[in-house]
């Protein structure tokens, strides 16, 4: 019998992430896959913490959630997160260890594996059962190739990736709570958190949870049919139609260099808005190209958007050659004209 505990940390503005209910969601299925009836929930927070863990993660059918609090832990820092876990994963003798993928986490995950005698396995997209024997996927060469594998050696750490799993939801019981003191020498605070840095962005545009990709190519910096470059119109009706419709922005390789090299034509767009091979991979249901030819560099980015529609003026662009299900051949500053005038009429 397997025993899996899920590893998460309260975020600094004391919230939970969606990312973290996913991976309790995940672990609670696969125990149920497994028919192990105990699972665990390990939870990194500061003291005022436990509130949350109360009114949170009690009612979603854990065994037992072990947590470990310290002021200290409100900070992502390597030497703390990593104790914490440890100090979680002795009291609660897990087989498999699952914990989202993000850069907290992904950052801890192989040290404290390594620390236990354990093993890991990251960026994990799916998690099956077969003949009892857990086999996960996940995927190589730059998303080209999909693993399937399964593994001997216990503790098993997984990290998983965000937006593919359900997200934990109540389920009967309470589950009790454990608190793990987990001690805070001087030499674990050698690093100092100064805060975080980002890149200069105006305005949030990634957002995983969204339900559309917007992508926006170089043809919004391009001259247009009167001979003229209209950056000013292209970035408001771009960041309008984003808050319209909460919608994800992407970017094409060309339309990203161009804002980092200076350029002043759509400054809210960095590299981490970039589609493609050297870019992102995001999951979406549904995708919308602007302005960006369909070349297959940007739109092997697309694997997972589900639904794909482009805006382009050229009928013979990329997306006509069965990258899209739906071509528009027109001018998208025409297009987004009237489609942020419909969103914010109907809003009215
Ligand atoms: C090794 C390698 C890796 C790469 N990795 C990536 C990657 O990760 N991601 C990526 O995106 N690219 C990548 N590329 C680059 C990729 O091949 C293309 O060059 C890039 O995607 C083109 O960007 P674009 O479509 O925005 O620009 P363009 O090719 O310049 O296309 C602009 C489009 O806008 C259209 N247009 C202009 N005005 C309008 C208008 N008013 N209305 C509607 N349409 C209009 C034009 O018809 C044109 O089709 C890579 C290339 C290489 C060689």
């Amino acid at each position: 019998m397997e025993r899996i505990i899920c590893l998460i940390s309260i975020e600094q503005d004391d919230t939970l992430t969606t990312t973290s209910l996913e991976a309790i969601g995940l672990t609670r299925h696969l125990s149920e896959q497994l028919k192990t009836p105990e699972w665990y929930i390990g939870v990194v927070g500061i003291p005022k913490s436990i509130e949350l863990v109360n009114d949170c993660l009690t009612g979603l059918g854990a065994s037992k959630i072990f947590v470990a609090l310290h002021e200290e832990f409100s900070k992502p820092r390597y030497s703390t997160d990593a104790a914490a876990a440890e100090v979680i994963c002795k009291a609660a003798s897990p087989d498999i260890v699952i914990a989202p993928s993000t850069a907290r986490w992904s950052r801890i995950i192989p040290g404290v594996a390594f620390r236990l005698n354990g093993t890991a396995d990251t960026h994990v997209t799916a998690i099956n059962v077969q003949n009892n024997t857990p086999l996960i996927n996940r995927w190589i060469y730059r998303q080209r190739i999909e693993l399937q594998l399964s593994r001997q050696v216990r503790p098993w750490f997984l990290t998983v990736e965000p937006a593919i799993f359900e997200p934990a939801s109540k389920s009967k019981g309470s589950s009790p709570v454990e608190k793990i003191e987990v001690p805070v020498s001087t030499d674990l605070l050698n690093t100092e958190v100064i805060g975080f840095q980002t890149p200069k962005s105006s305005t949030q545009t990634i957002r995983p949870d969204a339900k559309l990709l917007f992508v926006a190519g170089a043809g919004w910096t391009k001259k247009q049919a009167d001979g003229l470059v209209h950056a000013e119109e292209a970035q408001k009706l771009i960041l309008e139609f984003l808050e319209l419709t909460q919608s994800s922005l992407g970017g094409t390789k060309s339309v990203v260099d161009l804002s980092s090299e200076g350029n002043p034509v759509l400054p809210f767009m960095t590299h981490l808005n970039q589609v493609g091979q050297t870019g992102a991979t995001p999951r979406h249901p549904k995708g919308l190209a602007t302005c960006c030819h369909g070349e297959e560099p940007h739109v092997v980015g697309w694997r997972f958007i589900n639904e794909r529609r482009a805006v382009n003026l050229d009928p013979n662009c990329g997306w006509a050659q069965g990258k899209a299900d739906v071509l528009y051949v027109a001018d998208a500053f025409a297009v987004l004209r009237e489609l942020n005038k419909k969103l914010s009429d109907s809003k009215k």
